[in-house]
């Protein structure tokens, strides 16, 4: 397989990464996940640019404009063949001795990028999952797609040792959002969703929802909801990526509505799934 190391198409075998990289020893990065349907990038520009004010949050000076980030990236996709799949890729500050304060003079960032193939999870799309209420431990700067996942990988184990396939976060009586993913509810007719401050990630999934409810004319209130409110709603679902728009039909012991993926989810999903083919028709 083809990757990216820094500006430059190579075989994996060829990458040669330090160990005292940033990112090895403090997760001093950010990274970025795009789907790839039918061999073109799902809201490629949305990604590019949260790439970017992601490492500016944290003082990263990506070294390639948007441009060139975007023709390296569609050219590896190009290189390994991706029909269906994902492209990953992640900057960090660079290697240096270990101290934690930034290193003067500033080191040159370290660009990783590679593919992978995968097909839509149609059986969870269809039948829905079940979620696990875990405690949101992290940081406060959520909104920043950084390479430190440590709240969200024990999140996510939490989750998975009950059975259930994504952790639904929450600070107090508070949802926030899920391990690797936003959260909705629905209550007669209106959809509730965390706003986008610095306690959750501002999905792209996310945006290219509100823009969905507006088409299919399903009200947003975004507004945080509690977790009692959350086994009260109507319908229930999660955003990704990877995950689209998946319908969460029971959390914890709770049954959410009549425990199948509610009419609104299915509208919204339907309208998804327009603008995937949309996309192809490019
Ligand atoms: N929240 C978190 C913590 C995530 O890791 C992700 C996945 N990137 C999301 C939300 C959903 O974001 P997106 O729709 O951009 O994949």
């Amino acid at each position: 397989t083809t990757m990216l190391w820094n500006d430059r198409l190579v075989k994996k075998e060829e990458i040669k990464l330090s160990i005292e990289d940033r990112g090895y020893q403090f997760g001093d990065g950010v990274y970025e996940v795009i789907k790839v349907y039918n061999g073109s990038m799902f809201t490629v520009t949305e990604h590019i640019d949260r790439f970017y004010e992601s490492a500016e949050k944290i003082n990263i000076v990506i070294p390639y404009t948007k441009d060139v980030l975007h023709k390296m990236v569609y050219d590896l996709i190009e290189a390994n063949e991706i029909v269906n799949g994902y492209v990953y890729f992640q900057i960090t500050r660079g290697s240096s001795p270990r101290a934690h304060a930034f290193p003067q003079p500033t080191t040159e960032p370290v660009f990783i990028a590679y593919t992978m193939k995968g097909e839509r999870s149609i059986e969870n799309f269809e039948k829905g999952v079940k979620a696990k209420f875990v405690e949101d431990i992290r940081w406060l700067r959520c909104d920043i797609k950084s390479l430190n996942l440590l709240g969200n990988v024990l999140a996510k184990e939490a989750a998975q040792q009950a059975g259930c396939y994504e952790a639904i976060q929450h600070r107090g009586e508070i949802v926030t959002e899920g391990s690797s993913s936003n959260m909705y509810g629905i209550k007669d007719g209106v959809l509730y969703t965390h706003p986008t401050n610095n306690l959750i990630l501002h999905g792209i999934t996310r945006r290219v929802i509100m823009s969905l409810c507006e088409e299919i004319g399903l009200s947003v209130i975004e507004e945080a909801f509690t977790t009692e409110q959350a086994i009260d709603m109507d319908e229930f679902f999660m955003s990704s990526t990877s995950s689209e728009i998946t319908p969460i039909i029971q959390i914890d012991d709770s049954i959410i509505g009549n425990g199948k993926p509610g009419e609104w989810t299915r509208k919204l999903q339907a309208a998804f799934d327009a603008r995937v083919q949309q996309l192809g028709s490019l």
